[in-house]
């Protein structure tokens, strides 16, 4: 893997981990707003940005490249409302799938044909990830009531 590739790679396990602290966050304010559903479902969000982070992590390793840890930023610790707090979640999906879309042309510009198939997968989960937090906004608009939208959310499966 050329060093450009390897640097930029390094930066999305950066971004992944950026993403689980985020939602770690989000779910340390709605746990402190009684919300345990919505609480509970960004749970499991920061596990899957874990997972995320160690798959490509692992990635590197297998391909005999440097994993080198990047600093972490401090994530927003509030939210004016757990509304908000799911258009920040859509909106920070979007721009991962942005970043992920960048990584896999660049993969592809390296004509690195192991880590663009690699990341198909990441292409595909962005879909996954932009539609669950469309789908939780639509929430907000139909069914326009937290509580009923918190005990959804609670029933979300790891
Ligand atoms: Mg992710």
């Amino acid at each position: 893997m050329n060093k450009k590739l390897q640097m930029a790679f390094n930066e999305q396990i950066k971004n992944e981990f950026y993403s689980a602290y985020l939602y770690l966050s989000m779910a340390n304010y709605f746990a402190s707003r009684n919300l345990n559903g919505c609480s509970h479902w960004m749970r499991i969000q920061v596990k899957e940005e874990t997972e995320h982070a160690i798959k490509m992590l692992d990635f590197l390793i297998k391909e005999n490249s440097k994993v080198i840890l990047q600093t972490i930023s401090q994530p927003p610790t509030n939210f004016s409302s757990p509304r908000v707090a799911f258009e920040k979640t859509l909106a920070h999906e979007k721009k991962v799938t942005t970043l992920i879309h960048n990584l896999s042309n660049l993969a592809k510009q390296a004509n690195n044909k192991i880590a663009h198939n690699f990341l198909n997968w990441f292409t595909k989960e962005q879909v996954e990830e932009e539609k669950n937090a469309t789908n939780i906004l639509k929430d907000f608009k139909t069914i326009n009531n937290l509580s009923k939208i918190d005990n959804k959310l609670a029933k979300r499966k790891a």
